[in-house]
C-alpha cells in the first residue's frame, strides 16, 4: 500500500458500529445479556459493575441538575403499581397501543407503522389508521424483514401495557398494570407534593424511575427494551404562560446535553410532531432525536399537556386537583410541560460518543490499537486508578495506603495484576481518566506517576496532591 494510504487509513477514523458497543459491553462489565446462563431471555440487559455505575451517574448529574440545583422543582418516588383506574385516566387503557401485523409464513411480528416507516419516511406513515397501515403494506408490497414473503394479516392493535394480579387470586378484580410511563405518578401527588411544599406557580415535579412496555419490536442493544427508566418532570404553569416557558426547557435540554453530559451538539437534533402525529393529550411535542449507528432515532421529548392529566384525574377520582393562586385567590387546573428523558437511551448514547480507537506503543514497542472510551471525568464509571508497579512491598503497601486513603471519597479501582501496559489498556476501556502509579522513586520522594487516559502523557505529583488533583479534574 503506497505511503500515503497508510497515513490516510490512520487518519480516517473507523466508524462506530453497535457491534464494537455491544462488544466491549460484555468484554469490561458495562452490559451484560439478561438471564445469560439460562441462554437469555430476548431484549433484556442486565447492568454489569460498570455499567451500574455508568448509570447512577448519568442519574445523579440529571437529579442534581434539575431538582437539586434548582428552586422551582422537588422531587418524588411513586410505586410502579398504582390504581388501574389511573391508567383509564389518563388514556392508556383506551389507546397506549401499536398496530400489530404477522407474517403469514414465518409468523415474524411486526409494528405495522415502523415497518411502513423505513419506506416511506415517518411522514408518510403518522396519523394512519390501522386500515390505512394494512393498505399501505399492500400497496408498497411491504416484505417481511425476515423472509422476505409479502403475506400479511391485517394490522391489529396491541395494548403495550403490562399486566399481573395483586394478591393471591387471578381474578379480573385483582388486576394491575405495571406502569407504562412514570408521569402519571406525578400527576396523581400533585395534590399532596403543592399542599406539603407550599410550591407557587410555576412549578415542577421530577422522578427517576421504571417503566414498561409490551413493545413488539424490541431491538437495537438497549435503545428499545421492555423495561427502561425514565427522568420524567411535570412542570406545572398558567395557561397563558406556557410558550416562553416550553422553549427555556427546550434550551435546558440543549444545555444538559452539551454541557452536562459533554456530547457533541451535531449529533442531535430536533423534530417537531405535525398535527397528525401529536398524542391526544398534547398540543406541542418535540423530539430530541440522536444520530446512533442505525440511523436517527429519539432520545427524548418534551410535550405541552395542557391541563388534560390533571384534568382527568380530577374527573376519575372526585378529588378536586384545583390551585389556588395566592394573589388573586383565583382557583384553576394547572397546565403542564413534561420535559422527559430516557435512562438507557441516555447511557447507550453517552457510550457511542465515549468510544475512540487510537494507537498506542506496547511493552514491546510495537504500535498496536487502542480502545479508549473518552467519557468526561463526572460520567466515567471509575475516577482513578491506583497501581503499584511491583505487588511486592514496600510498593503494595505504599499504594493500598493510598487507595484506602483516596475510596472515601471517589469510586476508584486497586489493580496490581499483569504488565503496567495490560492495567492502562483495561482502564482505557473503561473509561478510567487517570492512572497512578506507584514506583520505587515513590518510596523515596513520595510522588507517584500520573497518565493521562487522553493523551497517554505522564507526569509526577505528590501523593499529597492527588486529591486536590482529582477534586479539581472532576468538577
Ligand atoms: P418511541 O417513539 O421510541 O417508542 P416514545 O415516544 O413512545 O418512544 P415516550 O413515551 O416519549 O417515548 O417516553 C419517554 C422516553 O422514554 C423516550 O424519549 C425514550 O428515551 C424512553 N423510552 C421510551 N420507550 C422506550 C423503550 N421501549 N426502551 C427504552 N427507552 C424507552
Amino acid at each position: 500500500m503506497p505511503v500515503f494510504m497508510l497515513l490516510l487509513a490512520r487518519f480516517m477514523k473507523e466508524a462506530v458500529t453497535m457491534e464494537k458497543i455491544v462488544s466491549l459491553c460484555k468484554r469490561r462489565g458495562f452490559v451484560f445479556p439478561g438471564s445469560e446462563i439460562y441462554g437469555g431471555l430476548a431484549n433484556t440487559w442486565d447492568y454489569g459493575p460498570y455499567g451500574v455505575e455508568l448509570k447512577n451517574n448519568i442519574k445523579k448529574l440529571w437529579w442534581k441538575n434539575f431538582v437539586q440545583d434548582r428552586e422551582d422543582m422537588v422531587g418524588v418516588d411513586a410505586s410502579i403499581l398504582m390504581n388501574p383506574r389511573v391508567w383509564e385516566a389518563s388514556g392508556h387503557i383506551a389507546s397506549f397501543s401499536d398496530p400489530l401485523m404477522d407474517c403469514k409464513k414465518c409468523h415474524e411480528r411486526v409494528r405495522g407503522d415502523k415497518l411502513l416507516e423505513e419506506k416511506l419516511g415517518i411522514e408518510g406513515v403518522v396519523g394512519k389508521s390501522l386500515k390505512q397501515i394494512s393498505e399501505l403494506i399492500q400497496t408498497h408490497k411491504v416484505q417481511c424483514p425476515k423472509c422476505g414473503a409479502h403475506d400479511w394479516t391485517e394490522a391489529r392493535s396491541f395494548n403495550l401495557m403490562f399486566k399481573t394480579y395483586q394478591g393471591v387470586i387471578e381474578e379480573e378484580a385483582a388486576m394491575v398494570y405495571l406502569r407504562p410511563e412514570t408521569a402519571q405518578g406525578i400527576f396523581v401527588n400533585f395534590k399532596n407534593v403543592q399542599q406539603t411544599t407550599r410550591k407557587r406557580l410555576p412549578f415542577g415535579i421530577g422522578q427517576i424511575g421504571k417503566a414498561f412496555r409490551n413493545e413488539i419490536t424490541p431491538g437495537n442493544f438497549t435503545f428499545r427494551t421492555r423495561e427502561f427508566e425514565q427522568m420524567e418532570i411535570e412542570y406545572f404553569v398558567k395557561e397563558k404562560e406556557w410558550k416562553p416557558i416550553y422553549d427555556a426547557w427546550r434550551e435546558d435540554m440543549n444545555t444538559f446535553f452539551v454541557q452536562k453530559l459533554g456530547l457533541k451538539k451535531e449529533h442531535m437534533r430536533w423534530r417537531q410532531h405535525d398535527a397528525k402525529e401529536l398524542s391526544h393529550y398534547s398540543k406541542e411535542t418535540w423530539d430530541v432525536e440522536y444520530k446512533f449507528p442505525f440511523g436517527w432515532g429519539e432520545l427524548w421529548g418534551i410535550a405541552y399537556r395542557t391541563d388534560f392529566d390533571l384534568k382527568q384525574h380530577e374527573k376519575f377520582s372526585g378529588e378536586k386537583l384545583e390551585y389556588m393562586d395566592p394573589e388573586t385567590n383565583e382557583k384553576f387546573i394547572p397546565h403542564c410541560i413534561e420535559p422527559t428523558f430516557g435512562v438507557e437511551r441516555t447511557l447507550l448514547v453517552t457510550l457511542i460518543e465515549a468510544y475512540d480507537e487510537d494507537e498506542a506503543e506496547s511493552a514491546k514497542g510495537e504500535v498496536e490499537k487502542r480502545v479508549v472510551m473518552r467519557f468526561s471525568p463526572a460520567l466515567a464509571p471509575i475516577k482513578a486508578a491506583i497501581f503499584p508497579l511491583m505487588k511486592k512491598d514496600p510498593l503494595g503497601s505504599r499504594a493500598r495506603e493510598i487507595f484506602n486513603n483516596l475510596k472515601k471519597n471517589f469510586v476508584i479501582e486497586y489493580d496490581e495484576s499483569g504488565a503496567i501496559g495490560k492495567r492502562y489498556r483495561r482502564h482505557d476501556e473503561l473509561g478510567t481518566p487517570f492512572c497512578f502509579t506507584v514506583d520505587f522513586q515513590t518510596i523515596e520522594d513520595d510522588t507517584v506517576t500520573v497518565r493521562h487516559r487522553d493523551s497517554m502523557k505522564q507526569e509526577r505529583i505528590k501523593i499529597s496532591e492527588i486529591e486536590g488533583f482529582l477534586r479539581e479534574k472532576l468538577e
